[in-house]
């Protein structure tokens, strides 16, 4: 069966691809299988050099992958850049971490105990729509640079990019069977890879309730898995914060890449006292946002990824809004720029709704905020903005959460853990973390005696 690729901004067909089936995945994970041995021999010099090239590869295509990834996802083309060019730092990140990842000597009676790091096997890596290629190579970096061979399955809606990754992955020199890219569904192709015997790990990134089906499919072979889930975080703002700092940055919290992004902090917490003061703050900042035609270099903000998920979107939205944007006419899956007044309890502020839409709720105090924020079953990212130090590292060690920003809304960075408490999920991606799993310890003693 044949898949028509969409550009979510315009509606038109910009590519038509073959999909793959079971037996497709199948040979996919057979060629990864027969390529491990070989692999995971490579020198860890030579293999740090394979991934270095990948990278320099990606910095020289930088503009070819930026205008797919938009096009593909409808994000604003500025966006895209930034993306691919965290792919290339990505990779050299994980080229300068191979040989870097070291065992252990341990002291035990009678010889010598050291700890080696032993690569998985053949490895699935699961991705979604939002952000295709950065997120592939969150988990591509530390999964080739252990030694893994790998099956990655793109998003059916987004698999532009990582079928361009996978061509430049073999000019870089990586073997053939190493990096294989298989392009299908995910109740098919990712089901499969689940399943599969021969795949040693899974590495999902996208619904919880996706993500809660991988974790049982995985559990039938025992095998290795790491979620990266949903999320509702919060952006806890105290009345002594820099408050037109906070509300400065908060729209690029929630809207950016319309607001489908897991770490998206669409809840926005505001101490009673400053309330009236930042809501008008928020709303001024959120009227500036442009957007538009992801291809023009000052957008801001595109459309969302289909007609399917903005019916989602809208379907989450039914009372009245404190600020409701403007879309451009025509074609396209857009979604305004959207601030709703809550509580905690409405369906908006417990639900992730994964488009551009705020939830703007009242605390009492340092505590009511802690048990706002936390009161969720997601865990994964989150700000607090506040100009007491105290309070900031008191609150950051309250939260329920993976990654948290203080007077900032950045969550993602080349080099440090990203991952989710609850059921935002397990494992933690990026930095030095980010090897742990897509390697084994294996213990070994050597008796030193006679
Ligand atoms: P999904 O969880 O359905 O998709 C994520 C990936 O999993 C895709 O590659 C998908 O394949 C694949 N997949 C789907 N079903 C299975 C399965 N049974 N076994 C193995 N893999 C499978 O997310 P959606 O794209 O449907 O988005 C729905 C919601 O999920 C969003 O509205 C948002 O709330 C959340 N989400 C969270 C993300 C995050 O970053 N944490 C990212 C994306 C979504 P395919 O799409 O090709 O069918």
């Amino acid at each position: 069966m044949s898949l028509t690729v969409l550009n979510p901004a315009t509606e038109e067909a910009i590519a038509t691809l073959e999909q793959a089936g079971v037996d497709e995945t199948d040979a996919a994970v057979r060629l990864a299988h027969a390529a491990f041995p070989a692999w995971r021999a490579v020198s860890p010099a030579d293999r740090g050099r394979l991934l270095r090239r990948l990278a320099t590869l990606v910095e020289e295509h930088h503009e070819e992958l930026a205008r797919i990834e938009s096009e593909n996802v409808g994000k604003p083309i500025s966006g895209a850049r930034g993306e691919v060019g965290m792919v290339a730092d990505v990779f050299h990140f994980y080229a300068g971490a191979v040989d870097k990842k070291h065992g252990e000597t341990i002291p035990v009676a009678g010889g010598i105990d050291m700890t080696f790091r032993e690569p998985l096997g053949v490895v699935g890596l699961i991705v979604p729509w939002n952000f295709p290629l950065n997120i592939s190579s969150w988990k591509l970096g530390p999964a080739l640079a252990c030694g893994n061979t790998v099956v990655l399955k793109p998003a059916e809606l987004t698999p532009l990019s990582a079928l361009r990754l996978g061509e430049l992955a073999l000019e870089a020199g990586i073997p053939e069977g190493v990096l294989n890219v298989v392009v299908g569904k995910g109740s098919v192709v990712g089901q499969r890879l689940v399943e599969h015997p021969d795949v040693a790990k899974i590495g999902f990134t996208g619904s919880t309730e996706v993500g809660r089906s991988v974790m049982e499919g995985v559990a039938a072979t025992i095998k290795r898995v790491t979620l990266e889930l949903g999320g509702k975080s919060a952006n806890v703002v105290f009345a002594d914060a820099d408050l037109e700092k906070a509300a400065a940055a908060a729209p690029y919290a929630v809207f950016d890449n319309a607001g489908q992004d897991c770490c998206a902090r669409s809840r926005i917490l505001v101490e009673r006292s400053a309330y009236d003061r930042f809501a008008d703050l928020l709303v001024a900042a959120t009227r500036s946002i442009v957007v538009g035609d992801p291809s023009s270099d000052s957008t801001e903000m595109g459309p969302l990824i289909s007609a399917q998920h903005r019916d989602t979107v809208a379907g989450v939205v039914d009372g009245a809004t404190l600020y409701r944007g403007e879309t451009p006419a025509g074609k396209g899956f857009w979604y305004p720029c959207t601030i709703v007044e809550a509580s905690n309890d409405d369906r908006i502020a417990r639900e992730e709704v994964f488009g551009p839409v705020a939830a703007l709720i009242p605390f009492d105090d340092e505590a009511d905020a802690i048990q706002i924020a936390n009161d969720t079953p997601y865990g994964l990212s989150g700000s607090i903005w506040t100009q007491n130090g105290s309070r900031a590292l008191r609150v950051a060690r309250a939260l329920d959460t993976g990654v948290l920003s203080i007077n900032s809304n950045s969550s993602v960075r080349v080099s440090t853990p990203f991952g989710g408490f609850k059921q935002s999920g397990f494992g933690r991606e990026l930095g030095m973390h980010g090897l742990d799993g897509y390697s084994e310890v294996k213990n070994v003693y050597y008796s030193t005696e006679g």
